[in-house]
């Protein structure tokens, strides 16, 4: 399914097999499920996407053919440094946004490579796994836990993998807000209950079955963002891509409280008062994800055990998904199911 134009439906047609070439996996997609930055890339709110573009960050697949081993630069600095993971021809693998970065920029150097100068993003960037075959760089594709189909692990590979990054920027707070509470709230919240977290959970001014929900998985308070907690935050993150969310978060906050924004576009953020942000309030967001922030989130997935819920659809429905995801009308996490 190929994005030709901005603000286009993809059209389903034959592309050329890809070709893996020096470091790089063939992988033949499984799934592939749909995240909020694919409509952000159809839609042109995000900057220079690869044109004609194959969309899709959350990759799942067996590796059907392995390029010439790669013997390019290894990351440099000893504290980032990660061998890169090793795969076989028929290993289950899982390709997430972060698709590939130079290893020697400032950023890259200093364990940051999230921020990596040059770096690469499937489906945005790359081509990714809206096909029935992707490539991608055996350094940064992940082994999945076994415990979870292709289907339900998909959502992982990127709701998972940056909520987790946005979580972990929380630090040690007892109080953590969630404003928007879909797919990557749904994950990190369950996570943060296994941790002990007392969970926050703001929804749209009204929404009563999210807000049940929310309750049902552990929160100790659903609301409105419209609303005040009955406790002062020592966190929230923002999912949603609004940003009137900041000043109300922002007010939500106990001194020294941090607001992590977890999006990668979001709406202007309308100015507020001084005073919201003094006592040391912090705002910060979160930009794509590195290899550790993948590692340390397979790892605890399957002990809390972090559940997904999916819709799926056909390939050739990927227009069907994104017109439902655009409109607020997906029950669930969509997920494309290719040669599943
Ligand atoms: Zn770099
Ligand atoms: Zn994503």
């Amino acid at each position: 399914m190929v994005l030709n134009e901005l603000k286009r439906p993809l059209e389903l047609r034959d592309v050329a097999k890809p070709k893996p070439g020096k470091g790089q996996l063939l992988v033949r997609v499984s799934t592939c499920a749909v995240c909020r930055t694919d409509l952000h890339v159809v839609d042109g709110e995000l900057p220079d996407p690869k044109l004609p573009l194959i969309l899709g960050h959350q990759i799942v697949g067996r590796v059907e053919e392995i390029g010439e081993v790669s013997d390019g630069p290894q990351q440099p600095d000893s504290r980032v440094a990660k061998a890169a993971p090793i795969f076989a021809i028929g290993d289950r693998v899982g390709i997430p946004w972060l698709g590939w970065t130079d290893g020697d920029c400032t950023y890259c150097r200093s364990g940051r490579e999230n921020l990596c100068d040059n770096a690469r993003f499937t489906g945005y960037t790359l081509d990714g796994g809206y096909a029935e075959f992707a490539v991608a760089d055996a350094g940064y594709c992940f082994h999945l836990p076994e415990r979870y189909s292709d289907v339900e692990v998909a959502p992982l590979l990127c709701a998972g993998l940056i909520g987790y990054r946005s979580y972990r920027k929380t630090g040690s707070a007892r109080r953590l807000g969630l404003y928007g509470f879909g797919n990557a709230a749904h994950l990190i919240a369950q996570i943060a209950i296994y941790e002990g977290r007392e969970l926050y959970a703001f929804t749209r001014t009204g929404d009563k079955a999210t807000q049940r929900a929310a309750k049902e998985l552990g929160a100790v308070w659903a609301g409105g963002s419209d609303e005040l907690p009955p406790e002062k935050l020592d966190a929230a993150i923002i999912f949603a891509s609004v940003g009137a969310l900041v000043p109300a978060a922002l007010r939500a906050l106990a001194k020294g409280g941090v607001v992590v924004c977890g999006g990668i576009h979001m709406t202007d953020i309308p100015s507020f008062p001084y005073v919201d942000l003094w006592e040391e309030r912090v705002i910060t967001s979160v930009a794509n994800l590195t290899r550790r922030d993948g590692d340390e989130f397979f790892e605890i997935a399957p002990r809390v055990p972090v559940r997904t819920y999916t819709e799926t659809f056909a390939l050739e429905q990927a227009n069907t998904a994104l017109d439902q995801f655009r409109a607020g009308k997906l029950g669930a996490t969509a997920v494309l199911t290719i040669s599943e």
